[in-house]
Formats: structure tokens, sequence, C-alpha cells
């Protein structure tokens, strides 16, 4: 793995437990030699992780709409920013440019996402790892909807299986840097539900 997408809050929650958890992620990026590829702002999470790989000298990427930087939000200090037109532009560069993809805590965009590249994956369209820093226990109640969408068949347990969890930065990347995808296609994928 060289860079890894991380998408975070653009604020930094209530508690300073998940700024605090941002920069940890920040240091173990730079301790592996991992590249951020992230949204380019200057705000909440992003900031804190973005900040603390800059300015460890690490590399940072930040993939933003144009009509955020005209809003003086973009941190290009930081180093490469890319510039797009569109939403749906912004979250394929950072897939085409990311081996991996974490969240952090976040609201909305956070999952919206999230939950995108991990249904890329779902469908093959991809193989890369997916995980949650679980700060906290933040996405507590996501995985026990997971756990409940498997139990009344709404996903397969190899599904449910690709989204990676730890609370730790370490043991979260060591869990992708082992991380075998299901041997599934489309078309098995489309049988097995049909199975269920
Ligand atoms: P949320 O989890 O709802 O806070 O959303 C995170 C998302 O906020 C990001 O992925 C962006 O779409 C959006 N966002 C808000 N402000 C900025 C900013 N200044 N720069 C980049 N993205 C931003």
């Amino acid at each position: 793995m060289k860079n890894v997408s991380v998408f975070c809050g653009s604020s930094p929650g209530a508690e300073p437990a998940f700024a605090s958890a941002a920069r940890d992620l920040g240091r173990e990026f730079l301790r592996r030699g991992l590249g951020l590829v992230y949204g380019g702002g200057r705000v909440g999470l992003m900031y804190e992780i973005a900040r603390t790989i800059h300015e460890g000298g690490g590399r940072v990427v930040g993939v933003i709409p144009r009509d955020m930087v005209e809003r003086e939000l973009a941190y290009a200090e930081a180093g490469a920013l890319r510039i797009v037109e569109t939403m749906h532009e912004r979250k394929a560069l950072m897939a085409g440019l990311s081996d991996g993809f974490i969240a952090l805590p976040g609201g909305l965009g956070t999952m919206e996402e999230f939950f995108e590249v991990v249904t890329w994956a779902q469908l093959g369209i991809h193989r890369k790892p997916c995980g949650f820093l679980n700060v906290a226990g933040y996405f507590d109640p996501i995985l026990g909807f997971l756990v409940r969408a498997e139990a009344l068949k709404f996903l397969q347990p190899e599904h449910r299986a690709m989204i990676l969890s730890d609370p730790n930065p370490a043991r979260l990347l060591d869990l992708f840097e082992t991380y075998r995808p299901p041997e599934a296609d489309m078309a098995r994928w489309a049988l097995d539900m049909s199975k269920t």
C-alpha cells in the first residue's frame, strides 16, 4: 500500500478523543510512509490528519471540488491539491489514487463516501481494503446494523467481513496489509443473493 484515503468529519466532533485519533492515525501514516488522500479541506478532523502528515514531512493529496476551494477552505499548503468539478469526480479520483479506504468519525458525507467504496468492493469493482477507525465506539451502532442486515439476509457474511474495524490505527493498518478480498465475481454475487 502506498496511498490510503481517509474519509472523516468536516467537524471536529464533541470529544477531544476524535481529533486526537485523527492525529494518531496521521502519525501511523508517517511511520509507515503512507500517503494520505483526502477531501482537501482545512476543517474538522480532515484538517487534523492532513496537518499532522504534512507537518511531519509526509505526502498529502487533497481532492476538492472547485466551489469548495472558492469558499477558501482548501488546504493548499499541504502539497498536491487536485481540483475537480463535481463531488462524483472527487470520489472517483480519490478511489483511483488510493490502495485502501479508512473512515474516521464523521457525519453524512463520511458515511456516504465510505459506503460507496464498500459497495464498489462488494461488486468487485475494486479489491482494496475498507475499514473504520472505531474511536470510542463511534461506529458500534453501524457495525450492529450490519450484523442485523446479515441476520436478515440482506448482506452476505463475506461482504460484511470486508468491512474492517479497529480502534487502534496500527492494528487497523495491519488488517489492511493482510486483507484478502472475497473471491466473488458479479455473477456469483447475484446468484448468491437470489438463493437467500
Ligand atoms: P461530514 O462527514 O458530513 O462532515 O462530511 C465530510 C465531507 O464534508 C467531506 O467529504 C466533504 O464532502 C465535505 N466538506 C465540507 N467542508 C469541506 C472542505 N472545506 N473541504 C473539503 N470537503 C469538505
